[in-house]
Order: C-alpha cells, then structure tokens, then sequence
C-alpha cells in the first residue's frame, strides 16, 4: 500500500510524522498499517498515534475531528488561504518543541523535509548550516561564536532540534531550530 502524497510533507516516514502501526484509525476505523504520530490540534482527546495517512490526506480526519495538524500563525497573510489550508488540515503536522512554524517562500508554503541534529544536517543538508548560524544570529541574538556551537549542539531527539524545510519552486532550502 503506497502512502497519499503530501505535497507540503512528500516523505513523513523519513520525518517520523507517520509510523507503522496496526492501530484501527479513528476516521475511518480501518487498520491500514500507518498512523500518524502524536496527535493533532482538536477537541476530541483519543486522537494520538490513531488517524491514518489518508483520512488526513483526504481532509476527513479534518471534517471529522476539526482537526488540525500544523498551527496556521506562519501562514495566514503569507501564503493563498488555499495552501494554509492544505498543510494545517490535509497534511500530516511534525512534532517540535514550541508551537511549529511552517516556512514560506516565492508565496508558497515550503515542504517539510525532517527534524534533523548536526549530525544529519552535516549528512544531508549542509547547506542549511549557514542558514541555521544565521538564524541562531538573528532570531536568538547569539554572536557567531554561539551560533556556531549551537549548530554543533543540535540533536534530532533531543534538544535543541532543527526543521528542515525546501521551497517548492526555487528549491532553496530554509531551517529553524527550537528548544525545550
Ligand atoms: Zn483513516
Ligand atoms: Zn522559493
């Protein structure tokens, strides 16, 4: 069974957004092999590691639960009201320690690539590097000495995490990091 695509997530197994499962979804109370991982914004309490990849994907889950699985403040104004509403209500969330922010570029939301520490950052996407000291400058006030270890003190599982994120249409990618 091949997953939906997301268009703003395209590999939630490799972000550990959707998991192998053998949970019954809430939705559409089929055993389908996937869930996604964590629980979405809504009301209803019993949703954790429980809706399938493709009741988010066709907004059931959404028209079901008035869930939602990413928070909208880094889209709204940014982006069409149409591509906000694709990533928060048919696109699988990712789990960081504050309240995410989905990157925008060139007027469109960015896809999100995966939570990443130094070390997958060193591996797979170095030149997120300089944007991540550039963001520890800006958005953390640290000089380029502390910019700097932070970017070598960055864990996947732990904390502080970065995202990893790449535009849809220039290809660039863009980061932030967060911490507990
Ligand atoms: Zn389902
Ligand atoms: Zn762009």
């Amino acid at each position: 069974m091949t997953l939906p695509h997301f268009k703003y997530h395209p590999d939630p197994l490799a972000s550990g957004s959707i998991k192998l499962s053998e949970a019954v979804c809430v939705c559409c109370e089929r055993a389908r092999g996937y869930v996604y991982d964590g629980a979405p914004y809504a009301e209803a309490d019993d949703l954790e590691d429980a809706i399938c990849p493709w009741c988010i994907a066709d907004g059931s889950a959404h028209a079901k639960f008035d869930a939602t699985f990413a928070d909208d403040h880094h889209l709204v104004g940014k982006v069409p009201d149409a591509v906000t509403e694709e990533v928060t209500q048919r696109t699988p969330g990712f789990s960081s320690w504050q309240t995410e922010e989905w990157l925008t570029c060139c007027n469109d939301a960015c896809a999100f690539l995966e939570p990443v520490g130094t070390k997958e950052t060193e591996a797979r996407y170095p030149a997120a590097l300089p944007i991540l000291r550039a963001h520890f400058e800006s958005a953390w006030g640290m000089d380029a000495e502390e910019a700097e270890t932070m970017c070598r003190s960055l864990h996947r599982d732990g904390s502080p995490t970065a995202y990893i994120f790449q535009c849809l249409h220039c290809r660039t990618l863009h980061a932030y990091a967060d911490c507990d």
